[in-house]
């Protein structure tokens, strides 16, 4: 007899690439699917209930059905989801994250993140007029062409440290939009000046997450941050921040931690309240280039579903409720799991490691953390113990981003955490005769 699960997946094989939506789901022999979700818990068709430590790619912050957006979005639903006009909800949202971060003077919202860093770069290359952007090497940054080159499974195609690849991702991105992209190296200031130094003149921005994913959810240094922020200032550029995924991380999200202030960021997850969302926001000169009171207007900007009141409304309540009190109670929890990973790591005595900020941390079968994308590559041979990790963890109830990374939620307490712990601890015994 097939499960639920396999039969869907058999249709899906029929009408969807691959049985898919999207590729992050995937999973063999098949993808699973949800049924119901509520607080820190989701329920699959197979009627199991697990603990969300994915919270959809980090882009919950209060969990499942929480019922202050159950309440706004159905009532706002009566009214209408979307109209071609503008809506309150988007003033009133607009004035909550404006008012919460220094670097906000004006804010435009978006669908995504990748619409949001894509919005973002063409706005850089409107204000200076100049078409190059940098970014970090392996940073994970959505789909737009130029922010997406430079993440490849497959090392010989890395290129010198000191000069790596502007590969792309896609089968077919034109070589001119490669040429355009300049890739540094995290944290590492002389080799990411000296590359810059290389396109003085032709710069629009320098595109930094501050706490890579994919680079090992490791933090940017803040002298790194401030060595790219005078070069920005010396060369006529901008310095703009993906905190698509790090907005979660503090109340005026990660860039509170540094020194200077980014001249323009990019949102998503979070501030859609479990909707689709993004935005832009940053200082008013630079913002300007999307305003239609210009007289000439220098990036012309639109979206049919762009502050949607379902999501405004949505947003709203979800980041009103994550206020700073909130902010410092689930960072204060993701502290505690990594404390007690890392207990779990030492009594065990296995090589692996912790890294994360704020509410999101990643577990590494390495004994060191990595210090740039090139040390975080994760071989096949880890990336099979990795699996079989994730697959033990799921066996007992506990759901993981699949490159084992946590993003917490409101709704998790120490119990969630402490089965974690516990089904971790219990997998890295499992673990240890291979790793030996
Ligand atoms: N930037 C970062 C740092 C991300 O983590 C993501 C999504 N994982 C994106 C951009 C793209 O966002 P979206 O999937 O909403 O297009």
């Amino acid at each position: 007899m097939m499960s639920k699960s396999e039969q869907l997946f058999e249709q899906a094989l029929q009408v969807l690439p691959g049985g898919v939506s999207r590729n992050t789901i995937f999973r063999k022999p098949h993808p699973f699917y949800a049924e119901k979700g509520e607080g820190c818990y989701v329920t699959d068709i197979e009627g199991v209930s697990r603990i969300d430590f994915a919270n959809n790619m980090a882009s919950l912050i209060h969990g499942h059905a929480y019922p202050a957006i159950v309440n706004a979005v159905s009532e706002q639903l009566t009214k209408g989801s979307c109209f071609t006009m503008a809506t309150e909800s988007e003033v009133n949202y607009a004035q909550l994250l404006c008012d919460r971060v220094p670097s906000f003077d004006k804010i435009r919202f978006v669908n995504s993140g990748t619409e949001a860093v894509m919005a973002m770069l063409k706005a850089s290359r409107a204000y200076t007029g100049k078409a190059k952007i940098a970014k970090v090497e392996g940073a994970y940054h959505g789909a737009y062409d130029y922010a997406e080159v430079s993440q490849t499974a497959n090392p010989s195609n890395w290129g010198d440290i000191d000069k790596p690849s502007s590969i792309p991702v896609a089968v077919g991105t034109p070589e001119k939009a490669l040429d355009d992209v300049v890739v540094i190296p995290f944290n590492d200031i002389e080799r990411a000046i000296n590359i810059l130094n290389q396109h003085k003149e032709d710069i629009a921005c320098i595109l930094v997450d501050l706490l890579p994913h994919r680079v090992g959810l490791i933090p940017a240094d803040n002298d790194f941050i401030n060595a790219l922020y005078q070069w920005t200032r010396d060369n006529q550029s901008l310095l703009v921040f993906d905190e698509v995924i790090t907005f979660r991380t503090n109340f005026a999200g990660a860039q509170q931690n540094y020194d200077v202030k980014p001249d323009l960021t990019a949102m998503g997850k979070v501030i859609g309240g479990g909707f689709p969302a993004g935005a832009l926001a940053g200082s008013d000169d630079v913002m300007k280039v999307l305003d239609p009171t210009q007289e000439k207007v220098l990036l012309p900007h639109s979206g049919t579903f762009s502050a949607n009141p379902i999501t405004m409304t949505a947003g709203y309540a979800a980041m009103k409720d994550f206020d700073q009190a909130a902010v410092t109670k689930l960072n204060d929890l993701a502290k505690y799991a990594k404390e007690q990973i890392n207990q779990a790591i030492a009594e065990v005595g296995i090589n692996a490691c912790v890294t994360g900020a704020g509410s999101m941390f990643r577990i590494h079968l390495k004994a060191t953390p990595p210090n740039n994308y090139r040390e975080a590559y994760i071989s096949k041979q880890e990336s099979l113990l990795i699996n079989k990790l994730l697959d033990h963890l799921f066996d007992n109830g506990i759901m993981m981003i699949n490159t084992c990374s946590a993003t917490l939620s409101t709704a998790m307490g120490k119990k969630e955490i402490d089965s974690l712990v516990a089904s971790l601890k219990d997998g890295f015994e499992m673990l240890k005769p291979d790793m030996a």
